[in-house]
Formats: C-alpha cells, sequence, structure tokens
C-alpha cells in the first residue's frame, strides 16, 4: 500500500474524448495525470455526435458545458425513426422539455472537435504529451513503466489506457485478440447548411430504416452543416482492401430506392468517408494491479445508440472518484471502478449490438413487428436507464 501523501503517478495513454475527460476529472479531484497521445495534433475525426443528458450532466460537473454546448444544437426531437422507402415516421421521441423534467439537462448534438477542444480546456498544458505513441506497458514495481516510439519511458503507478479499439494497453489486462469485422460499412458527409433540404435541418436526429440499411441525420455546429452517418453492408473484401474514403456514387447506389429526401442529402455532402465497423465482444475485466481501460479500448460498441463517448466520460467520471478516495490503494480503487461500471457497458454493447438487427430488417412481418413496437413505446422513457444515469453521484 502506498503512503498517502505520495502524489500518485497517473499515465493516460490516449486524448480522445475519453482520455481528456479522465484527465479532465482527475485534475479536478486533485490528483495529476499525463496524457500521452500519439497524434502530434489534437483533432476528432469525423463531425458530430449527440449528447444525451448523461454525457451532457458530466460537461456541466467540469464546468464546461457552456463552451462545449455554445456551438451545439439543442434536439427538440431525438431518435425519430422513419420508413426508408417514403419516410413515415415509425416514432419520434419528444425532447425539449420532457427531457429536462426527467434527466434534467437537455440532448445535444455536438461537433467532435468542439467538444474536444472543451474537455483539453480543463487539463493543464503541461499534462498532455503530443507525439508520444506508446509502444509497450510492462509491470514494474509496484505501477508500470510504458515505452514510447521516440525511445522514450516513463514510469506511473497507474496507466489507464484510454486507446481506443485497438488499444495497446488492453493487451496488459486481457488476452490479445484481433476485432472481428462485422460486415457493415459507415458512410460519412457533412452537408452545408445552405445546400440541405429544409427537412435536414430541424432540431431533430433522424434515422431512416430499410433493408440491410439505415441513415442517420442530425444538424450541428450551430446548424451551419448537417452530419450524416449511413451503414449498409460491406461486401466480402471489405477488411484488405478498405479505404478512407469513397465516391458519392457508391454511397448513393447503396441507398438507391430509398426516399428522395434521402438522396438529396447524399447528392449535397461533401466526398464521403468510409471505413468498417469492428466488433469485440464484451470483456470479463478491465483491470490488472495498476493498470486498466476506460471507453473504447474497454468497451467498443457499435455506434446505434449514440453512447460510445458518453459512456468513455461516465468511465472517466467514476475512475477519478475511485480513485481519489483510495489513493493509497490504486488496485482497490481500479477494482471498484470496473465493478461499478461493467455492467452497465456490457448491457449497451449488448443493446447497440441487437440493433444492428434490428435495425435492418428486411421489409416483411419482423420488420411489421419492430414498427408496431417502436410506435408503441415512448422512447424517452425507454431510455430512462441511459439517459437518467449520474455518474458523479452512482455508488462506488
Ligand atoms: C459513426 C459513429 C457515430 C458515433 N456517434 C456517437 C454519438 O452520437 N454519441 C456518442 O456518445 N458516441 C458516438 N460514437 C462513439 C464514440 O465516437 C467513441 O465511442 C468515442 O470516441 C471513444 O472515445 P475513446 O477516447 O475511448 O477512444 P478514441 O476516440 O478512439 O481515442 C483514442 C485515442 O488514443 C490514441 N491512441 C491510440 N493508440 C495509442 C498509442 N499506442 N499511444 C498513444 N495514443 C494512442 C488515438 O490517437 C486517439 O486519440 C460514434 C462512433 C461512430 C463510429
Amino acid at each position: 500500500m502506498r503512503n498517502r501523501q505520495t502524489e500518485l503517478r497517473i499515465a493516460i495513454v490516449g486524448g480522445g474524448i475519453g482520455g481528456m475527460a479522465a484527465a479532465g476529472f482527475l485534475h479536478q479531484a486533485g490528483l495529476t495525470a499525463t496524457v500521452h497521445e500519439q497524434a502530434a495534433a489534437l483533432t476528432e475525426v469525423g463531425a458530430g455526435l449527440v449528447a444525451a443528458p448523461n454525457a451532457v450532466r458530466l460537461l456541466r460537473a467540469l464546468g464546461i458545458a457552456e463552451p462545449a454546448l455554445s456551438r451545439a444544437v439543442p434536439l427538440d426531437w431525438g431518435w425519430e425513426f422513419r420508413r426508408w422507402q417514403d419516410g413515415t415516421v415509425l416514432s419520434a421521441e419528444r425532447l425539449d422539455s420532457a427531457c429536462e423534467r426527467l434527466y434534467g439537462e437537455r440532448t445535444y448534438t455536438i461537433h467532435r472537435a468542439h467538444l474536444l477542444d472543451a474537455l483539453r480546456s480543463v487539463v493543464p498544458e503541461r499534462a498532455v504529451r503530443l507525439g508520444a505513441r506508446c509502444t509497450a506497458v510492462e509491470p514494474h514495481g509496484d505501477g508500470a513503466r510504458l515505452s514510447f516510439a521516440d525511445g522514450t519511458s516513463a514510469d506511473a503507478d497507474v496507466v489507464i489506457g484510454a486507446d481506443g479499439m485497438h488499444s495497446l494497453v488492453r493487451r496488459a489486462v486481457a488476452e490479445p485478440t484481433r476485432p472481428r469485422f462485422a460486415g457493415l460499412c459507415a458512410f460519412r458527409t457533412v452537408v452545408p447548411a445552405a445546400a440541405a433540404p429544409a427537412f435536414a435541418l430541424r432540431p431533430a436526429q433522424t434515422l431512416w430504416l430499410g433493408p440491410g440499411r439505415h441513415f442517420v441525420h442530425y444538424p450541428v455546429s450551430g446548424g451551419r452543416e448537417v452530419n450524416v452517418v449511413a451503414f449498409a453492408p460491406a461486401g466480402e473484401e471489405a477488411e484488405e482492401s478498405w479505404s478512407a474514403t469513397a465516391r458519392t456514387e457508391e454511397f448513393r447506389a447503396e441507398f438507391d430506392g430509398w426516399d428522395g429526401r434521402v438522396t438529396d442529402l447524399i447528392n449535397a455532402g461533401s466526398a464521403p468517408g468510409r471505413w468498417a465497423l469492428l466488433d469485440r465482444p464484451p470483456l470479463p475485466r478491465w483491470s490488472h494491479g495498476g493498470i486498466t481501460l476506460l471507453g473504447d479500448a474497454a468497451h467498443p460498441m457499435f455506434p446505434f445508440y449514440g453512447q460510445g463517448a458518453a459512456q468513455a466520460m461516465e468511465d472517466a467520471a467514476v475512475l477519478a472518484r475511485c480513485l481519489s478516495a483510495t489513493p493509497e490503494d490504486p488496485p482497490y480503487a481500479l477494482t471498484r471502478y470496473e465493478a461499478a461500471r461493467i455492467d452497465r457497458t456490457t448491457r449497451l454493447q449488448q443493446a447497440s449490438h441487437a440493433r444492428s438487427e434490428d435495425n435492418h430488417l428486411p421489409d416483411g412481418p419482423a420488420q411489421r413487428a419492430r414498427d408496431l413496437s417502436l410506435a408503441d413505446a415512448d422512447p424517452l422513457v425507454r431510455s430512462g436507464w441511459i439517459y437518467g444515469y449520474d455518474a458523479t453521484a452512482v455508488s462506488v
């Protein structure tokens, strides 16, 4: 057991949304942590994400709700499901005042870069090392030694792997496995508001469901752009021949025959990005001694619940609380952290996985039953277990 007075040396591998949130919460708790990020500059790929009340609550707890949300779009409608052929509304989640009344916060769409900027603003400059690609994490004394591609090394009492889906740190706590290719790809494009159909500028997250595919859009950047992300079968060879870009014609061909509003958006968008969706089953444990994981490194999930970044931030908040409660015994703190978080993130991983079947049913009896059940339930209440969670208050 460590002396409580000695400062804990905490190393965070990865400066994405999860790593930066962890650094922010740890500094707020009076602990110092260094973020080691491989990129030479902090950037976020992609455009938007949906920040539901469980994420917004954490921005408020960090004192950055104002800067993070100043360029966000508050949504009046959350999950608005529509039929692929003609846009028939299958169900619509009314958010505005109901969301605030039930969960104390609204739901927003945020540009990922704006979210990362806001998180970075609460982490001291000296606590972020850029261009630091971690190449190994090995047990060393009571803690671990990190090695970096530039030949440097660092010792730490606690190592937090916030290094994403292909996590290197994960190998120190679990059997090394490669993520499985899920057979789906995601197209992503951004449409300037001036070129977007008025329909897509409404403060709504719209999801069009069709056989084997679904198509999502919502406004971001204070309504100046529309973020589009769509999922389609990837074909057999996608893993080997993957490229990060696609042509608009390829994107349009995947949604041929869909409601004209969908194809209008595809046509108005910039050259789309395209990438493979990868899959990993839930891990039975995330921590070993003084080493642990958070965010996508611990529990990557399909993006169909829009909760990956939110879960990374929740992990960060709970982890900081556990480490500040027992800094003299990091392995105990990490065990408490994992125990507090793993059931929830496993449930979300599984629920997101199930939605890849549900969202892509071929037209027929199962699709009609799904559409009826979407219409029956009150989505805002049904999502209570997700939105109502407060990572700053759950017992740890
Ligand atoms: C299409 C799509 C839509 C999504 N929509 C939403 C949404 O609406 N709402 C939501 O909450 N979530 C959403 N997500 C999920 C969310 O984007 C991720 O879950 C989240 O970004 C994970 O954050 P992270 O910090 O754990 O990992 P990452 O964002 O992957 O960050 C990992 C960081 O670690 C760094 N790194 C990796 N290896 C090393 C190394 N060896 N050394 C040093 N640094 C390293 C990387 O450079 C990177 O900066 C979506 C995801 C996708 C794909």
